[in-house]
């Protein structure tokens, strides 16, 4: 018998070791190959990312989430163990169901209901670094899955939102074409001569390149380099020459006889200037651009999918090129800004980035216990009221995009300010790739002439690493509308992007790194210590007489005892991750809720004597302190204030039209107080028979979390 028992237990290890190296095994056959010695465009990045869905069923799912001017299809790659996750809708009937087919508003998927960090690349078509930075990122997860326990972890508990080109059009003009393109494409008739797009860019010697066209020119502003005669030295606006000036443009003609070139190209409008945010419109000024806000197919995709993905907590909008991060805000002053987001945005992602990408970190991160004492030196040295209020002037590597000097916004309409503003998202955007620092060995940036030196190493770079290919060697040509003259300078898709190779994979490799340390400051919900304890047994469920004095529950017996249990639930709700659930200005946010757990048992069985089937527990924090955050030191969050006015009015009115009573009220739920990341959370339930009973805990950014519950 024992002998037995021994052979069968050895049986069952065998088998389920072996289930262990199949599913190893499924995850490391299948690498999808991928290379960065040259860019992939919008063809490539979509041939590889189905490529990857399909060999990766089990942690990948490929959506497409709208479709360019030119119909070419922008897609969504999302990363997330398909077999983790649950969201409230798979509990919970909802009185407004999701149902499959209706437009833009399907079920939630399982991994909805998991904390999300959106990453996208290429909102500008010629800005396409950002492309492949997504690529290297899509390529580190799904193949550290099976190896690397950190990047398991988080595909399994975390759901990434990978978006390569968010501006299909304008990347394919850019890569493919080789014409550079930073807008989106749109059938539109720019010059008003009734004929769509009939005046863009022209390959005028029908090289296969959309180089640049230099002439002799008296009151040009350009003169040859002495030193290298590939490149043009362009001169300060009073500066003296003895040498031959010329005037520098795009290789083109005028194609439709209206005396301007390139003037109906088939360039629509900027993307990162449609969304919903600081937009505005008036007779002289467009706030933004295009007819309304989402007006783009681009921005609507974008706009649509957050929308009904509410679990995104982290967002970067890769652009190109400067080599720095801008934080919210661009379309607002520093002081819209929560101190607390302000201190995580600063001295916990800025201090990491800057360390990533080898700059010095200002003082007053390091040393956030001594930020008064920099705010006093501040106030006689600097000009800038944001800087004195913070502490600290924001370093070149990591700064806003509004004017802080001038006190000036930046822009409108921009899709970092809205996901920040609007849906309480950590929204940054990357601007990739600064040439002098990202390959070695290039000149320091100083001196009168510092920008010439560069511009000659990277052409000499160019000669040894690429032989000479990505600049098209000067050679005379006939202008149709300027006369003599040579088309010839860098190819575009390589002048302002990421050089193929090294230098692109070290830009992908830091970028890589941060997003990775961003995705661990996520919340990460779970639900501890779960109890059902049998009180005593009654034939009526109401039979119980229930009074509560602060924390006291005192519980009167029925006299009779039958097929009612009276249950006592109780559960800890905790926050193991390192930031809140929501950014600091949390649930006045319009869109944003707070955190809720829910008792879900059979309705018809299970009554509810105290504690409602939900219960709010607020916004969970997360476990680590913020550094140079202190809640009783920071104003409170601002609130929209009521006018008086209108409080006058409202009771004023309500005298003569008083409102009607409500037939039914709906319970209040019960609000559980507490702060910090964990909270206790009580009930007292009749329940008929043996009805199950189980606790959901749902929080829009932080996940939902499902515990069955046996009763004792
Ligand atoms: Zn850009």
């Amino acid at each position: 018998m024992k002998f037995q028992s021994k052979k069968r237990f050895r049986l069952v290890l065998t088998v389920f070791m072996g289930f262990i190296l199949i599913g190893a095994l499924g995850f490391s056959a299948q690498k999808i190959p991928i290379s960065f010695n040259d860019y992939h465009g919008f063809t490539g990045t979509v041939k590889y990312i189905k490529a990857v869905s399909k060999a990766y069923p089990s942690i990948t799912r490929l959506v497409e989430i709208g479709k360019s001017n030119m119909e070419r299809p922008i897609f969504v790659l999302v990363i997330s163990n398909m077999k983790t996750g649950t969201t409230i809708d798979a509990h919970v009937k909802l009185r407004n169901m999701r149902r499959e087919g209706v437009k833009n508003v399907p079920p939630m998927k399982p991994y909805q209901g998991k904390p999300g960090h959106w990453i996208c690349g290429s909102m500008h078509g010629n800005e396409h670094t950002g492309t492949e930075v997504c690529l290297y990122i899509i390529d580190k997860l799904v193949t550290g899955y099976g190896t690397d326990s950190e990047i398991k972890q988080l595909i399994d508990n975390k759901t990434f939102y990978i978006c390569p080109v968010v501006n299909p059009d304008g990347v394919y003009n850019s890569v493919e074409k080789g014409l550079s393109q930073r807008r989106n494409s749109m059938m539109k008739d720019d010059d008003g001569d009734g004929r769509v797009n009939e005046d863009g860019r022209d390959d005028l010697n029908r090289d296969g390149f959309f180089t640049r066209f230099r002439y002799k020119d008296s009151k040009g502003r350009y003169v040859i380099d002495d030193v290298d005669p590939r490149l043009m030295v362009r001169l300060g606006r009073d500066k003296k020459t003895e040498k031959q000036r010329y005037s520098v443009i795009a290789e083109d003609k005028d194609n439709d006889g209206d005396g301007k070139r390139g003037e109906d190209s088939e360039q629509g409008i900027d993307i990162n200037r449609n969304f919903p945010e600081g937009w505005f419109t008036d007779d002289d000024m467009a706030g933004g651009t295009g007819d309304y806000p989402t007006s783009s197919p681009e921005a609507q995709a974008v706009v649509e999918f957050f929308t009904n993905h509410r679990n995104i907590l982290m967002a970067q909008f890769y652009h190109t090129s400067g080599g720095f991060t801008f934080r919210p805000l661009g379309t607002a002053p520093h002081d819209k800004l929560h101190p607390k987001d302000v201190a995580i945005f600063d001295m916990i992602m800025g201090k990491k980035y800057l360390e990533i990408i080898g700059e010095e970190v200002p003082e007053a991160w390091q040393k956030p216990e001594l930020l008064d004492k920099f705010k006093a030196e501040l106030k006689k040295s600097s000009k800038n009221k944001y800087a004195i209020s913070r502490g600290y002037e924001l370093p070149r590597g990591w700064k806003v995009s509004y004017n802080e000097a001038r006190d000036r916004r930046y822009s409108y309409g921009m899709a970092t300010d809205w996901a920040y503003l609007q849906y309480g998202i950590y929204s940054i955007t990357t601007e990739l790739w600064n040439s002098r620092k990202d390959i070695k060995g290039m000149p320091e940036l100083k001196g009168e002439d510092a920008r010439v030196k560069l511009e000659r190493a990277l052409l000499k770079y160019q000669d040894e690493k690429f032989g000479g290919k990505l600049f098209v060697p000067w050679k005379k040509f006939d202008h149709p509308d300027l006369g003599q003259g040579e088309i010839g300078g860098w190819i575009p898709k390589y002048r302002s992007n990421a050089l193929p190779g090294s230098p692109l994979l070290n830009v992908c490799e830091m970028h890589w790194q941060f997003e990775l340390f961003r995705a661990g400051l996520m919340p990460a919900i779970e639900i501890s210590d779960a109890k059902a304890r049998v009180l005593y047994t009654t034939n009526s469920a109401r039979g119980a007489v229930v009074s509560q004095k602060v924390d006291q529950v005192t519980i009167k017996k029925g006299k009779s005892k039958g097929k009612y249990r009276v249950v006592e639930v109780t559960a800890t709700i905790e926050n193991k991750g390192k930031l809140a659930t929501h950014v600091a200005r949390g649930t006045q946010l319009a869109g944003n809720r707070e955190d809720v757990v829910w008792l879900i048992g059979d309705p018809d069985k299970v009554t509810y004597l105290q504690g409602t089937p939900f219960q709010k527990i607020g916004i969970l924090e997360g476990i680590i302190k913020i550094p140079g955050y202190s809640a009783k030191v920071a104003p409170a969050p601002q609130q929209e204030q009521r006018s008086p006015y209108m409080g006058r009015m409202w009771r004023f009115m309500s005298q003569y039209y008083p409102r009607p009573r409500r037939p039914q009220q709906r319970p209040v739920p019960t609000q559980v107080k507490g702060k910090g990341p964990k909270r206790t959370v009580k009930w007292l339930v009749a329940i008929e028979d043996n009805a199950p009973l189980k606790i959901v805990v749902t929080s829009q950014k932080g996940g939902t979390k499902v515990k069955n519950l046996s009763i004792q």
